[in-house]
């Protein structure tokens, strides 16, 4: 058995990999539709392909499965909280929300991050590796199963960094719009980035259609370079020119994350730099009050965040306070997993 997940393999692939074992291409289908659609759980639920192609496939691809370690539900707002564990010992998290036009399910990109954002709890251990498409995949298949819920939109901002594991997000990205499988359309995809300029230009040229949101959290560089190290390499003006050129080239809205931290970002000069850096770009502000997290004194509350927003919107800005969700299950990314790691290694 190679180390390749079947769930890791476009539709292009399977196909291929069927015609190589001088199987018939309908047989691609099939596969594709138990994976993808039926959600098979193993190979011999297959019952429609002939026993040898279902042998031949376990020899071939290995089948894993992510595997819920808790599962926390908030009583107030229906929101779900998962930590799963990896085959290889590692943990992610994934977070489920209800919205008035359907589920969004938060998924991880990577096992811990290299950002080293200073506010964000999913990076403080450190970067442990990049998650592969089945990985990804597999938190939305799971969490349909464990909650009996329909995800209706999908947001990559969990723990990782997603345009620092390009390429398996592309093919994840691929595969959970394949017409032959999930077939989710990309309009329901939003991709948050701290900022990897290049890699937002690769992004553009595929046009694949997501909504890009940039986590700003500062117009100023010495203060954005202070909470996010990322723009020591990438400047605030770099990360804005590429997100112009992103909404000429795809027409698509640009959205902007604003974590208020108290004394750090939220003085009126911020909001009338933010305002001014923005000018003329369709964007849309989202001010979160910052998550408290145990390793920092960092700190916010949704007053402070509606009045920030007030504030952006008599300077003529397109804000909202993000909804804070299950604020009674420790829902603020990466938390729960240090949590569970942390007591593992005491
Ligand atoms: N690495 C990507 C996606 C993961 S973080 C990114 O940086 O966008 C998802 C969002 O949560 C980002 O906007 C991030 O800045 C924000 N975030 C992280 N820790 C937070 C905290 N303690 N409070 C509020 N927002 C936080």
């Amino acid at each position: 058995m190679t180390d390749i997940d079947i769930l890791s393999l476009e539709f292009s692939e399977v196909k291929a990999a069927v015609e190589a074992m001088g199987e018939k291409p309908f047989r691609a289908k099939q596969i594709y539709s138990w994976l993808h659609e039926k959600r098979a759980e193993s190979f011999d639920e297959m019952s429609d392909l002939p026993k040898a192609l279902r042998e031949r496939l376990a020899e071939t691809y290995s089948f894993s499965r992510i595997v819920p370690k808790r599962v926390l539900k908030s009583e107030k707002d229906g929101t779900v909280k998962i930590l799963y564990g990896l085959s290889d010992g590692n943990h992610i998290e994934t977070v489920l929300m209800s919205y008035e036009h359907g589920d969004s399910l938060c998924v991880s990109t990577q096992a811990g991050c290299k950002m080293g954002c200073k506010f964000c709890a999913s990076t403080i251990a450190g970067f442990k590796r990049n998650l592969e498409p089945n990985e990804i995949l597999g938190q939305l298949y799971e969490t349909e199963r464990v909650t009996s819920r329909k995800v209706s939109s999908i947001v990559l901002m969990g723990i990782g960094e997603p345009l620092d594991n390009f390429d398996n997000v592309i093919k994840f990205l691929r595969i959970l719009s394949s017409p032959e499988g999930t077939n989710m359309s990309l309009r329901h995809v939003s991709l948050s980035t701290c900022g990897l300029v290049d890699r937002i230009y690769d992004l553009m040229e595929m046009d694949l259609g997501l909504t890009l949101s940039i986590s700003l959290h500062s117009p100023y560089d010495e203060k954005r370079s202070e909470l996010m190290p990322i723009n020591n390499r990438y400047h605030i003006d770099d990360l804005m020119k590429a997100c112009r050129d992103y909404f000429e080239k795809t027409g698509r809205r640009i959205s902007f994350e604003y974590a208020l931290i108290e004394g750090e970002n939220d003085s009126r000069e911020d909001a009338k730099a933010l305002v001014e850096l923005i000018k003329g770009m369709p964007a849309h502000i989202n001010v979160i009050p910052v998550n408290k997290i145990a390793e920092r004194s960092y700190r916010s509350d949704r007053a402070a965040a509606a009045a920030f927003c007030r504030l952006l919107g008599s300077l003529g800005a397109n804000a909202t306070v993000r909804r804070t969700l299950g604020s009674d299950i420790n829902a603020a990314c990466g938390q729960l997993r240090r949590e569970y790691e942390g007591a593992l290694n005491e």
